[in-house]
């Protein structure tokens, strides 16, 4: 599967207002200065440093308050020596203004000004292009911009980026007996909770899930739909189905709609042994067992991953390091994946692990992320070290 070449999704222009949570689709670099002249960051006096240093409450130095700095306006050309303008936080400084004092620090005096302390007035300087400067590199490929990326996009005159356009993503739900919140339920049949719970998890990854007529458990009504999804979407997502049932059609219509086909067919993890990986042409397919608890944590764990790379993202999620309240005991034969609830201890951040089965999605609705317990190992004492990998389907 990491080699199968995958389409990428599709650059588009955005303005940097509208930017939020989107995932860049090139370097973002500054395109000024910033700020874009040295200026004031107190209200106060400018001054040239040098002739307020040695100021104190015994000699104090007096300048002759040659005029006002405006707002939005340029600075006067000059600060002659003797001499300070008043200047609000954010005014532009002449050349030769090295020094703030603050108004605070000044007594007005009838057109001149008394400075009885000269530290530390560099400080409030701030010089052209000490936040940023033009041409610096922001936010690299790949960032999902926040909220203060997109502040300092637009603090360096950048209007515009080019972020990825979310991948349309089919969600086929199979099962004969499933059935949507608010129609009674009849005899043997259940709700189908992958439904939504699917389209929430991949629009919380960036991608535009479109959800589809439930598939019955019928090799030509998947057939069909299958087709029409592959045909309609950058990516397909089918719930249920993946098994070795006689019904269970999932690897079937996924190899006979064309090739590769199905890539990978079983893991060896829990939950998520029967997930089938999968690619028709360049379009990647994630076949996800049916039970809810699996069909998340198998797209979190392995399916985000294979779709996330439509956007040329690879690295690995950060992870929060956390202590275990309670021991686990699982099997060593498979990798397991155990959600945990977080809470913050005086120690630091504590992991409830939250134990039960694939078909009980109450133990996935309670947590902020999940842990691996790898092959071989089993057992984790309560008080372990563990890293929490954030699930996308409580919050990123
Ligand atoms: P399957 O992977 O189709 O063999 O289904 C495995 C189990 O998950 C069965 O008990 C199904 O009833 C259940 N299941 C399948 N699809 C859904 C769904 N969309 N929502 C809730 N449960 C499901
Ligand atoms: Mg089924």
């Amino acid at each position: 599967m990491a080699r199968h070449p995958l389409r990428k999704a599709e650059p588009e222009t955005v303005p940097v207002s509208a930017a939020e949570g989107r995932i860049l689709a090139a370097d973002a670099r500054a395109a000024e200065n910033a700020p874009p002249f040295t200026r004031s960051c107190v209200d106060g006096f400018a001054v040239i440093a040098q002739e307020v240093a040695g100021a104190t409450e015994q000699l104090p130095v007096r300048l002759r308050v040659a005029g006002d700095v405006a707002m939005g306006a340029a600075a006067p050309a000059i600060l002659e020596s003797g001499t300070s303008l008043r200047v609000p936080t954010g005014g532009a400084l002449p050349p030769q203004a090295d020094g703030v004092v603050m108004i605070e620090d000044a007594q007005d005096d009838g057109g001149f000004v008394v400075i009885r302390d000269g530290e530390g007035v560099r400080d409030h300087v701030t010089l052209e292009g000490a936040d940023v400067r033009a041409g610096d590199l922001l936010c690299e490929r790949g960032t999902t911009l926040s909220p203060a990326a997109i502040g300092m996009l637009a603090a360096a005159g950048v209007a515009e980026i080019s972020a990825y356009r979310a991948p349309r993503v089919a969600i086929l739900v199979t099962g004969d007996e499933l059935v949507p919140a608010g129609v009674p339920l009849g005899p043997g049949q259940i709700r189908d909770s992958n439904r939504a719970a699917l389209c929430a998890a991949l629009a919380a990854m960036g991608f535009a899930p479109r959800l589809y007529p439930r598939v019955p458990d019928d090799r030509a009504a998947f057939d069909a739909a299958f087709a029409l999804a592959l045909a309609e979407n950058d990516a397909v997502v089918i719930s249920g189905g993946s098994s070795v049932g006689e019904r269970d059609y999932t690897p079937d219509v996924i190899d006979a709609a064309g090739p590769p086909g199905v890539i990978v067919h079983g893991i060896r993890a829990k939950p998520g042994r029967p997930a089938v990986l999968a690619a028709v042409g360049d379009k990647p397919v994630i076949g996800l067992p049916g039970n809810p608890v699996s069909a998340l944590v198998v797209l979190e764990a392995i399916g985000k991953p294979i779709l996330l790379r439509m956007f040329d993202i690879t690295r690995e999620p950060l992870t929060w390091r956390a202590e275990l309240s309670e021991a686990i005991d699982v099997s060593t034969n498979l990798e397991h994946r155990i959600p945990v609830r977080l809470t913050s201890g005086p120690t630091g951040l504590r992991a409830q692990p939250l134990i039960g089965t694939s078909a009980h999605s109450h133990i996935l609705g309670f947590a902020d992320g999940l842990i691996v317990v790898p092959e071989r190992v089993g057992h984790l004492a309560a008080g372990t070290q563990v890293d929490v990998v954030p699930f996308s389907a409580t919050r990123r």
